[in-house]
């Protein structure tokens, strides 16, 4: 008998297989979550003040400062390897609802109260857990907190170092890129890639210059770019990263951009996303920070349609995009590809009808691969 089911967009968007290579544990803590850990540890939290360390990031003029503070305050209410379990457990729980298969997550173990070790354990055992019950896997990237000291960096990627790890193929860099632009950190990652470590890092965040994301490639030897927006003030450079493919994690909700034009009109035309699209460039969307964005894995992707015009041809080019720039053995990328190409396929023909893009705002991405 065949199959006459047919599904929403909606449901599309949740279900279909993909991956968030950008995604920062404590982005992923949830409220009842955070509440929780307070009253384990005694410390005074009411409900509005949890959910204004969320709505801080989301509205304050000092759109970094918030976030900031907000990451802050929550390694701190993690003391504890069950705490670590508990919030990896809930982050694959909360991923694999909206289709998410895997999964890559930065975290700061020079924030953390716990050893290196204790932590990476902690978190492996709950992936473990969670990858039994739901079809999830991920790769943990820790991260230089690049407002911490380029010794403590390198103390960092040490301790990573001295803990080989099966789900730790590399390091990352990421909070207020300002004052510390990655140069800064270059014994750190110097020493990462002779360690045998792959390298990714935030750069060219918040409207910094252009040259963060040619240092973090030329002098620092990153394989992938997190961000990335101003690579477009330098169109050579643009169409250099276009040409060999060099992989952008890049976030439909990202907070500056939402701030530089609240009017959506504006927003959805001149969106650093759909520039780097029409340019060639190999982007993959990611969360970020779900709860502080107020975003999730289908949510993403719609917004990729809904709002900057991609058709599902183009999703589909994106979600194989996030298989080839991912850190897993290449044996499973190439299962992914097939694998999930055939349900990606098999899902879209269960639509209703496909998204109505408008002709003005459609963007017809297909980049050429290279795995
Ligand atoms: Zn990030």
């Amino acid at each position: 008998m065949q199959d006459t089911q047919t599904i929403t967009l909606p449901e599309f968007f949740a279900t279909f297989p993909k991956v968030d290579l950008h995604y920062h544990l404590l982005g992923g803590v949830r409220l009842t979550t955070m509440l929780a850990l307070a009253e384990k540890y005694g410390v005074p939290l009411t409900e509005s003040e949890a959910k204004s360390y969320y709505r801080r990031y989301q509205h304050e003029t000092s759109v970094v400062k918030g976030g900031i503070a907000a990451l802050n305050f929550l390694y701190p209410l993690m003391r504890s390897a069950e705490d670590y379990y508990r919030v990896t457990y809930e982050v694959a729980q909360d991923a694999a609802a909206t289709g998410i298969r895997h999964l890559e997550l930065f975290w700061n173990p020079s924030d953390t109260a716990l050893s290196y070790a204790e932590v990476t354990e902690a978190m492996s055992s709950a992936m473990a857990k969670a990858g039994e019950e739901w079809d999830i896997r991920a790769l943990f990237i820790p991260s230089i907190n690049r407002e911490k000291s380029p010794e403590e960096a390198v103390a960092m990627v040490d301790a990573v170092l001295n803990y080989p790890h099966p789900l730790v193929p590399g390091i990352g860099i990421d909070y207020k890129e300002n004052d510390a632009p990655i140069e800064h950190f270059w014994k750190a990652y110097r020493k990462a890639k002779l360690g045998g470590l792959r390298l990714t890092g935030h750069c060219s965040e918040f409207g910094l210059h252009w040259r963060n994301v040619e240092t973090g490639l030329d002098l620092i030897h990153l394989e992938r770019i997190d961000h990335g927006y101003t690579v477009l003030d330098n169109p050579e450079l643009t169409a250099r990263c276009a040409r060999e493919g060099v992989p952008f994690t890049v976030v439909p909700s990202n907070t500056y951009y939402l701030k530089k034009w609240p009017d959506a009109g504006q927003w959805r035309k001149h969106h650093p996303i759909r520039q780097m699209a029409l340019a060639g460039m190999n982007i993959i969307p990611a969360t970020d920070d779900w709860h502080m964005h107020n975003t999730n894995g289908a949510e993403c992707y719609r917004v990729m349609v809904e709002e900057f015009g991609f058709d599902l041809d183009g999703v589909r080019q994106l979600m194989l995009n996030g298989i080839n720039a991912c850190w897993q053995p290449e044996e499973i990328k190439q299962q992914w590809r097939q694998a999930w190409a055939a349900e990606f396929d098999a899902l879209r023909s269960k639509l209703a009808h496909e998204p109505q893009i408008d002709p003005a705002q459609h963007i017809s991405y297909h980049r050429s691969q290279t795995a």
